[in-house]
């Protein structure tokens, strides 16, 4: 059962606007944790007033509660418990207490001690144009990348404002008492460092603008649009920051004859009526070198020559795609005389019947027996 608003704030039910303003000072000064630090009950406290007053101040959602209680707000924006973090409650303290100067509270959670921010410099992003061959095999591109480093002579002090602990803390005497407020040291960004001095050729942050060349592995497998991530080769940060990242992203050109389907690869293989009759042999381009195929004779159009392993690896080292070898029967588009007498003839013949049913499936079979 959720407690009464009322109750918390230790008022009694239909209590006025100032009277629960007033009485919600009183929680705030008892309960806030800076005068009871790492007590956990008196948060709570501090929490639950918090959220009693955001109720009670309104009156709209004053009017509400008095009528239905907590109902009123169930399956709502404001319903269930904790509904409030700590920040809801400082920015609510505005119109209680006036003034702004809440803003950078954050003393919350203990241990706020002398933590250093280490700036990182920004990422730096290339594309990169493989052919289908490279991204089989794997390969290492030399790149050009420009990018800022560190100038050579830029020196460093420690930062007046926040002496090098990156902190600033600010003591704000308040109607709680005493309040120390810490933020980040807005001079010199948190590092604690400021630059001394720097060379002509350094901008304002001790970096110069450099062209570099950067060797990156790719590995076998990438597909395009991916992208891949050098750590520290981005730009360099002031001081002792951190560099950025360089992150290469994966362009792959268009292959000739060859055209990719996740792992696997497709080649359009066309053969004339009298290769298809009589068989063939023809040699084709894959991703490793040159291949031999034969063509069994009487070769039906559509057939699937399937060549285990001469596909793409996969990029997480399990196994490697296929290439399929699809066949085509080239039909030519026109006929001399001789030419066209000659499939006339052929054409009362019935061995020239297709005749789908008999044999197919051996042939099929005797296909795949070839490439296994
Ligand atoms: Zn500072």
């Amino acid at each position: 059962m959720k407690e009464d608003f009322y109750d918390i704030l230790g008022l009694s039910k239909g209590a006025t606007a100032a009277e629960v303003k007033k009485a919600y000072r009183k929680k705030a000064i008892e309960y806030h944790p800076d005068k009871n630090p790492g007590d956990k009950e008196a948060e709570e406290k501090f929490k639950k007033a918090a959220e009693a007053y955001e109720i009670l101040s309104d009156p709209d959602k004053k009017a509400r509660y008095d009528q239905y209680g907590h109902q009123a707000f169930e399956g709502g924006g404001f319903g269930g418990g904790g509904g409030m973090n700590m920040d809801d409650i400082f920015s609510q303290f505005g119109d209680i207490f006036g003034g702004g100067g809440f803003g950078g509270f954050s003393g919350f959670g203990g241990g706020g001690g002398g933590r250093q921010r280490r700036a990182k410099g920004s990422n730096l992003r290339i594309r990169v144009k493989l052919t289908l061959e490279e991204i089989a095999n794997g390969v290492e591109k030399k790149i050009k990348v420009k990018r800022k480093i560190q100038a050579p002579g830029t020196t460093y002090k420690t930062c007046s404002t926040c002496n090098g602990s990156g902190q600033v803390t600010r003591i704000t005497n308040t109607i709680l008492g005493r309040m120390q407020t810490s933020s980040p040291c807005s001079a010199c960004g948190g590092s604690g460092q400021m630059i001394d001095d720097r060379p002509a050729e350094a901008d304002m942050q001790g970096l110069k603008a450099t062209e570099e060349t950067v060797s990156i592995k790719i590995p076998a497998g990438v597909e395009d649009g991916m992208q891949l991530k050098v750590s520290g080769k981005g730009n360099e940060a002031p001081g002792n920051g951190i560099a950025g990242d360089l992150i290469v992203a994966i362009e792959e050109q268009e292959h000739p004859d060859l055209q990719r389907e996740g792992n696997n690869l497709h080649y359009d293989m066309y053969v004339s009526f009298s290769e298809a009759a009589l068989g063939a042999s023809r040699e084709i381009d894959t991703v490793s070198g040159k291949v031999r195929i034969k063509i069994e004779e009487g070769v039906q159009s559509g057939k699937i020559l399937r060549l285990r392993g001469k596909g793409i690896p996969s990029i997480n080292g399990y196994g490697t795609g296929d290439l399929l070898v699809h066949v085509n029967v080239w039909t030519p588009k026109t006929l001399n005389k001789e030419q066209r007498e000659f499939f006339e003839k052929m054409a009362k013949d019935d061995h020239f019947r297709p005749n789908p049913e008999s044999g197919e499936k051996s042939f099929f079979e005797k296909v795949k027996d070839m490439f296994s």
